[in-house]
C-alpha cells in the first residue's frame, strides 16, 4: 500500500488491520496535531459509523476504509459544506476515469453504481466554539462481494466494485487513484467545473424522487445544485424546492 501511495501528499499514513473506526482514530490523531492530509487505512473496521448513529459495515479482507484528516485553508472555509460532496467527486472520478465504471452521485454524497450503494462518505467538521478545530473524513467503499452487507441490514441497496467489473481490483490501487482524484478537486472546490462535474454525475437528474429530512418530507423531480450544494427540486405545482444538506435521505420514486 505504501509502495502505490509514494507520490501522494498523504502523510503520515497509519494502517490497521482492524480497528474501531478510521475516523474516531484519525479524530484522536488530530487531537494530537496531525497534519492536513494524515491518512488512517483499516483493513476491518468494528464500529464503522455512517451518519448519524448509522453504522458503516468493513468486513476484513473486503473493502477500503479509510480517513483523512484535513485542515481546510482560509478560503475553503468558505465551502466547508462542500467537502462531503467532494469526496464523492474523487469515488465518482476513480471509478470512472480508471474503471469506465458508470459511478453516480446519490445526492447529497453516496456513490452509486447502476443504482446501488457502493460507496459511503463521513465527513465531520470539529469546533471549539465558533473556531473550526479540523475536518475528518472518512470513506468506505465495497470492493470484494464479500464487503456487501446482506440485503436486510441496508435502508438503500449495495454493490460492490468487482461485482460492477466482472474481475478482481488491487484495493491499494483504487486508494491511489481516489486520493489522486481529492488532491485534484480539492484544487478547485467550489469553482464552476466543481459544480458542473457534479452536475453531471448527479444520480437520479429529471426524475421524482422522495427527500426525508429534518424539515420534513419533499417530492419533486432533481433538477441541480444550488452554490450552497443545496438539491434543487421542482415539485408538482411547478413551484422550485431547495432542500439543504443535512439528516436527510433520498429515495427514487
Ligand atoms: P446515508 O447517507 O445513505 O444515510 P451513510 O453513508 O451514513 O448512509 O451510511 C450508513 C448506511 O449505509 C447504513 O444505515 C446502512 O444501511 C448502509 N451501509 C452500511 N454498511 C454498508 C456497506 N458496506 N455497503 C453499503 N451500504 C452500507
Amino acid at each position: 500500500m505504501r509502495a502505490a501511495l509514494a507520490g501522494l501528499p498523504v502523510s503520515p499514513i497509519h494502517y490497521f488491520e482492524t480497528i474501531g473506526s478510521t475516523n474516531d482514530y484519525a479524530q484522536s490523531l488530530a487531537e494530537q496535531a496531525a497534519p492536513d492530509s494524515a491518512l488512517v487505512v483499516a483493513d476491518e473496521q468494528t464500529r464503522g459509523r455512517g451518519r448519524l448513529s448509522r453504522k458503516w459495515v468493513t468486513f476484513p479482507n473486503a473493502g477500503l476504509a479509510f480517513s483523512l484528516v484535513l485542515r481546510p485553508s482560509p478560503g475553503e472555509m468558505n465551502a466547508l459544506g462542500l467537502f462531503a460532496p467532494l469526496w464523492g467527486l474523487a469515488v465518482c472520478r476513480a471509478l470512472r476515469e480508471w474503471l469506465h465504471l458508470n459511478a453516480e452521485i446519490k445526492w447529497p454524497n453516496d456513490v452509486l453504481v447502476n443504482r446501488r450503494k457502493i460507496c459511503g462518505i463521513l465527513v465531520e467538521a470539529h469546533w471549539l466554539g465558533s473556531n473550526l478545530q479540523y475536518v475528518i473524513a472518512g470513506i468506505g467503499v465495497n470492493v470484494a462481494p464479500s464487503s456487501v452487507p446482506a440485503s436486510g441490514d441496508l435502508v438503500f441497496p449495495a454493490t460492490c466494485v468487482e461485482n460492477e467489473l466482472g474481475r478482481p481490483i488491487e484495493r491499494e490501487e483504487l486508494l491511489a487513484a481516489i486520493l489522486t482524484a481529492f488532491f485534484a478537486e480539492r484544487a478547485r472546490l467550489g469553482s464552476a467545473a466543481f459544480f458542473e462535474t457534479w452536475m453531471r454525475w448527479l444520480a437520479f437528474k429529471d426524475e421524482w424522487v422522495r427527500v426525508e429530512g429534518a424539515s420534513g418530507s419533499h417530492h419533486g423531480r432533481v433538477v441541480g445544485i444550488s452554490p450552497d450544494g443545496s438539491l434543487r427540486l421542482r415539485a408538482e405545482n411547478g413551484a422550485e424546492i431547495e432542500v439543504a444538506v443535512g439528516d436527510v435521505s433520498l429515495r427514487a420514486e
